[in-house]
C-alpha cells in the first residue's frame, strides 16, 4: 500500500524548496522499491488569499488522514495586516494543536564539509549528531494563568504559569528513550530542578521511567543552564537530550548554530501511537520560516527541506536504508563544494535552489 503524504508548501520559499523534495519522492518511486502518494493543500498566508484563513477545513482533514505531512513555510509581510485569527502562523499552530504533535524533535547534525561554518572550532563540531527532543504543547507558553493585570497601586504585573503533568512528561520521555536507542543509546535530562517545582517533578519522573522502562540506556541529569554552556563548550558530549518547551526552544537554537546555517536544518514533530495501528501522527518541517528576502529568485538552499523528508522516512516509515542514503547524497553534494548562497564561502561553487536538488538526486543515482 502507498503512503499517503501531505504536502503544505507554504508562503515564501516553501512551495521553491518543496519542489525539491517533490523531484526527490518522484524519483525514489520510480527507482526504490517504495510508493508514496501525494497531495497538495494550502496553508498560511497562501491559505488565507484563497479561502480567508490561515488553512481550510478540508485541509485540515487532509493533514489528520495522511501518514505524514511535509510542510514547508508559512509567513511574509504580505499577510502582516490580516486578522489574528488567520495570520499565516495560525496554520501551523493549528496543525500542531489538532494533531496533537506534543514531541519536537530537532537534529543538530554537522557536516563534515560544513565544519567550517561553525561559530566554534572545527574538532568541536565536526561530526556532531546530538537530537534534541522538546515537548511541544505544555509548559510556560500554555500554562495557565496568563495574563497582566494591573494592580491598585498602578503597576502592571505580568504572569506565565510554567506547569506540567506526570503523564505529559512519561509520554516525552518515552520518546527520547526510544529515540536513544536507534542511536548511541544516551539520554540527558536538562531542567532547573534546583529552583523549579517543575523541574522537581521533571527529574523525578524521567528518573522513573529511565529506570523502570529503559534501565540499559544511561541517564544523566543536567542544569538547563549548564547545558547551553556545556554545549557550546564540547557538544559532542551529548546524544539525545530532553527537556521542556521552554528550555527547549533555547537550547534546540543553541544546538542549531553549532552547525552552521538556519538553511541545514531539520525538524520533526510527534503526536502519540494510535491505540489501534501504533503509528504517531507526524509532521516535518525545516527550521526556518519563509525568507522573504530571497522568495521567488530560486536561491533557496533546499537541504533543510529535504533533510526534513529524510527525518520522515526514518519515523514514520522505518525507511532507515532510504534516509540514510538521502543523507549520504546530501553529504555527498556538500563534499563535492556544491553550496546556495547561505552556506558559501569565497572559492565555493554557488548554485542555485533547483540546482542542489538536482545534484542530490545524480548522488541517490550513484548511491542506488
Ligand atoms: P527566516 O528563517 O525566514 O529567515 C531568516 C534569514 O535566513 C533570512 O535572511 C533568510 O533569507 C535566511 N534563510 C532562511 N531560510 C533559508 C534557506 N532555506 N536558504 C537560504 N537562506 C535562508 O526568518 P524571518 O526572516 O525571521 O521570518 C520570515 C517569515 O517567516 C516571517 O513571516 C516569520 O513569521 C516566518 N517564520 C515562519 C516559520 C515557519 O513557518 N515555521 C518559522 C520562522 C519564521
Amino acid at each position: 500500500m502507498a503512503h499517503q503524504l501531505f504536502l503544505l508548501p507554504g508562503d515564501g520559499i516553501g512551495p521553491e524548496i518543496m519542489n525539491e523534495v517533490k523531484a526527490i519522492i518522484d524519483w525514489m518511486n520510480a527507482n526504490l522499491d517504495v510508493s508514496f502518494e501525494c497531495d497538495e493543500g494550502l496553508v498560511g498566508g497562501s491559505a488565507y488569499d484563497a479561502h480567508g484563513v490561515a488553512i481550510s477545513e478540508e485541509d485540515m482533514a487532509k493533514a489528520m488522514a495522511a501518514d505524514a505531512v511535509i510542510f514547508g513555510a508559512v509567513g511574509g509581510p504580505k499577510w502582516a495586516d490580516v486578522p489574528y485569527f488567520a495570520r499565516p502562523e495560525a496554520g501551523l499552530l493549528r496543525l500542531r494543536k489538532d494533531m496533537g504533535l506534543f514531541a519536537n524533535l530537532r537534529p543538530a547534525i554537522c557536516f563534515p564539509a560544513l565544519a567550517d561554518a561553525s561559530s566554534l572550532k572545527k574538532d568541536l563540531v565536526e561530526g556532531l549528531d546530538i537530537l534534541i527532543v522538546r515537548e511541544l504543547t505544555g509548559g510556560v507558553y500554555f500554562g495557565e494563568p496568563k495574563e497582566i493585570v494591573t494592580l491598585e497601586d498602578g503597576q502592571q504585573r505580568a504572569v506565565d504559569t510554567q506547569l506540567y503533568t506526570t503523564s505529559e512528561i512519561e509520554r516525552i520521555t518515552r520518546v527520547a528513550f526510544d529515540l536513544a536507542k536507534t542511536r548511541s543509546n544516551r539520554v540527558a535530562s536538562a531542567e532547573k530542578h534546583n529552583v523549579m517545582r517543575s523541574g522537581v517533578l521533571w527529574k523525578q519522573v524521567v528518573s522513573k521511567i529511565g529506570a523502570e522502562e529503559y534501565p540499559d540506556t544511561p541517564l544523566e541529569h543536567v542544569l538547563a543552564d549548564n547545558c547551553a554552556m556545556q554545549l557550546v563548550r564540547y557538544p559532542k558530549q551529548y546524544d539525545v537530550i530532553v527537556c521542556d518547551n521552554l528550555f527547549g526552544d533555547i537550547l534546540s537554537d543553541v544546538a542549531a548554530m553549532l552547525t552552521g546555517s538556519l538553511g541545514m536544518l531539520p525538524s520533526a514533530s510527534l503526536g502519540a501511537p494510535d491505540a489501534e495501528t501504533g503509528k504517531r501522527k507526524a509532521m516535518y518541517e525545516p527550521v526556518h520560516g519563509s525568507a522573504p528576502d530571497i522568495a521567488g529568485k530560486g536561491i533557496a538552499n533546499p537541504i533543510a527541506m529535504i533533510a526534513s523528508f529524510s527525518m520522515a522516512l526514518r519515523y514514520s516509515f522505518e525507511m532507515i536504508k532510504e534516509a540514510e542514503m538521502l543523507d549520504a547524497a546530501v553529504a555527498k553534494v556538500l563534499e563535492k563544494g556544491l553550496r546556495t548562497g547561505d552556506i558559501a564561502k569565497e572559492g565555493d561553487t554557488v548554485v542555485t535552489t533547483k540546482e542542489m536538488g538536482a545534484a542530490v538526486i545524480e548522488e541517490l543515482k550513484a548511491l542506488a
